[in-house]
């Protein structure tokens, strides 16, 4: 069965959102395998934004990333990567569709960074690498 790492970004915790989304996450039907509230390093997210070093969003996304916890989590089930992305929504909360996550609790707020709610892995490999790097005693 697959497996994604979902963060709630540090916008959604401090907002208060984490249990909406965990509760659209399990109403889906997807189980968690790991939930841990914590900060962020410079060293996880240098190597889980490794692919984004050089944009110019990249010095904000890391400090956005290190603004407060994250809510990290392992979700499992059927298709749960490509099943996540589509409960999340387009990147931009501006024009992601209502029904999603970005669409129906974010917007922009005129930020150097999309401070869009959610992470989601895109593939399965980029699934098992960002588990080795939050939870490196489940990979
Ligand atoms: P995520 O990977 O967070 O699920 P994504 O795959 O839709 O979202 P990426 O392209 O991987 O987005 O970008 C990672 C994050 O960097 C985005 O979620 C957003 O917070 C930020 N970001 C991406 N593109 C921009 C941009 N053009 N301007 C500002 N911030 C951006």
């Amino acid at each position: 069965v697959q497996r994604s790492l979902v963060l709630v970004k540090p916008d959604g915790v401090r907002r208060g959102l984490s249990g909406e989304i965990l509760r659209r996450i399990e109403a889906k039907g997807y189980t968690l395998a790991a939930v841990e509230l914590r900060t962020a390093t410079s060293e996880i997210l240098a190597a889980h934004y490794a692919e984004h070093e050089g944009k110019p969003f990249y010095g904000p996304l890391v400090e956005f990333m290190l603004s407060g916890p994250v809510l990290a989590m392992v979700i499992e089930g059927q298709r749960c990567i490509e099943g996540f992305r589509s409960l999340a929504g387009a990147t931009d909360p501006t024009v992601a569709a209502p029904g999603t996550i970005r669409g129906d609790l974010g917007r922009d707020w005129g930020l150097a960074v999309q401070q869009n709610l959610v992470h989601g892995s895109d593939s399965e490999e980029s699934a098992a690498r960002e588990i080795g790097i939050w939870f490196a005693d489940l990979a």
